[in-house]
């Protein structure tokens, strides 16, 4: 209870939404790029209790969301050898590809496992010598150092049968591109969880070189309240500049020792975004002294052409272009037990958070 009067006190929201409406520029657009946000302004009703100048736009933030098809399609094929078993999040399995998704394919026999973290899909490694374990990495820093303790792991208890198939992306390329691309943005609500991992440092040039203002917000009601006031201010002040509103969690250096595991692991490469394409130095590979734990490297599969996504505009959302009730495909034909894209599978997704928050509102 103590939790919850802290960060969800009435009388503290309707203080700090005093001030929001009290700030004089108009037609501000402000923008997450992390799922947890996305969920948790729908959650809590965050765009009903703001004035119609400021806007919030859901960008590239759910990483099952972001990743492509053809990651997806690629998982399906190296689940259809004989010889492998595929470990990974639950979500996951969900999304379509370009003709079967991996709950289909369990469906048909192939061995998928969902697991709790990489040391799980270990565990299974050293209980089936003669199997290939395939681990489907996905997310961005939050994730990827736990990624990078797997690897490290297996390469001292010299695990040969395990594989990472890697799809873990990084923060803030995306953000970078979005204001190259012309997208009006004011202010970011930066990522709370990546920031723990990462610091507040990765957002600089977002601030100096593009004049745009960054603050990295915690999830509960005031957290958020309290980032968009944070933003707006320097708005309107003209300061822009990154803050951390999510003290309780982040510190401007980061997480050192998950930063070191991650370096000891993954090299950058470019990687392909929903929506934004192939973005420069956005995605992790591993380094060439892990390769024989590469799943793209070690297992050859054919993977199908990859097919359009019908009616589907998943990347215009992420982009912030496009709301969910724009897609004539929402709550309609798609839905979270039948979900037609990525959107609306994840809970982090924006199509899955306006349908479970904001449908008839
Ligand atoms: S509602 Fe479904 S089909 Fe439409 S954009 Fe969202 S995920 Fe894609």
């Amino acid at each position: 209870m103590k939790y919850i009067d802290e960060y969800r006190n009435k009388d503290l929201a309707k203080r700090i939404l005093k001030e929001i409406k009290a700030i004089s520029v108009k037609n501000i657009s402000l923008m997450e790029v992390c799922g947890g946000h996305t969920t948790a302004i729908h959650k809590f009703g965050i765009p009903s209790l703001l004035p119609d100048t400021i806007k919030l736009l859901s960008g590239p933030g759910c990483p099952v969301c972001v990743s492509s098809k053809r990651f997806i399609d690629q998982s399906i094929a190296y689940s259809r050898l004989k010889d492998v078993i595929i470990t990974t999040y639950g979500d996951l399995i969900r999304v379509p590809g370009s003709t079967s998704s991996l709950r289909q394919e369990i469906g048909t026999g192939a061995d998928i496992r969902i697991v709790f973290s990489i040391l799980d899909a270990l565990t299974i490694a050293k209980d089936n010598p003669d199997k290939k374990v395939v681990f489907i990495g996905i997310g961005f820093e939050t994730t990827a150092p736990s990624s990078a303790a797997g690897i490290i792991n297996a390469a001292k208890e010299k695990i040969e049968n395990f594989y990472l198939y890697s799809s873990h992306k990084i923060m803030p390329p995306p953000m970078k591109a979005l204001i190259d691309e012309g997208v009006k943005i004011n202010g970011y609500i930066a990522p709370g969880h990546v920031s723990t991992i990462t610091g507040s440092g990765i957002y600089s040039d977002i601030s100096e070189k593009y004049g745009l203002s960054c603050v990295i917000s915690g999830f509960e009601p005031l957290d958020l309240l309290q980032s968009i006031y944070m933003l707006v201010k320097q708005i309107e002040d003209g300061t822009p500049k990154v803050e951390i509103q999510y003290s309780r969690a982040v510190k401007p250096q980061g997480n050192r020792k998950a930063l070191a595991m991650m370096d000891e692991v993954f090299d950058l490469r470019d990687d392909w975004w929903r929506g934004l394409g192939i973005l420069k130095d956005s995605g992790l590979t591993l380094k060439d002294k892990y390769s024989s734990f590469d799943a793209e490297k070690m297992i050859q599969v054919d993977v199908e052409e990859t097919a359009d996504d019908k009616g589907c505009i998943c990347g215009e959302i992420l982009k912030g272009l496009k709301s969910p009730k724009d897609c004539k495909l929402f709550d309609t034909v798609c839905t979270p037990t039948n979900p037609v894209g990525a959107c609306m599978v994840s809970h982090e997704g924006a199509c899955h958070a306006h349908y479970r928050y904001s449908r008839n509102g």
